[in-house]
């Protein structure tokens, strides 16, 4: 029993690597170099879409917040005049 070689993690019974490995061995096989470029590619890409996706998200929360507290303030504003009308009366 040993620790796939590429991983680290994965626990190999037989070969040097485990199953999920032995793909990316057989896609460096078929691809040489290629395969760097894409993982580099692809992953940065990615990097950044979830940094963008993160910063959206932030700022779609900020908006719901502060729609909140204006609802909020506006609802506390009429009530006041409201009592304001009642008071009078
Ligand atoms: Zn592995």
């Amino acid at each position: 029993m040993f620790v796939c070689s590429l991983c680290e993690k994965e626990t190999c019974y037989v070969s040097k690597f485990c199953n999920k490995c032995r793909r990316i061995k057989h896609f460096l096989n078929l691809y040489n170099d290629r395969v760097y470029d894409v993982l580099d590619n692809v992953l940065a890409r990615e990097q950044d879409k979830q940094e963008n996706k993160v910063s959206l998200e932030i700022q779609k929360e900020i908006k719901i917040n502060q729609d909140k507290i204006k609802t909020r303030s506006q609802y506390n504003n009429n009530k006041k005049l409201l009592d304001l009308e009642k008071n009078k009366n």
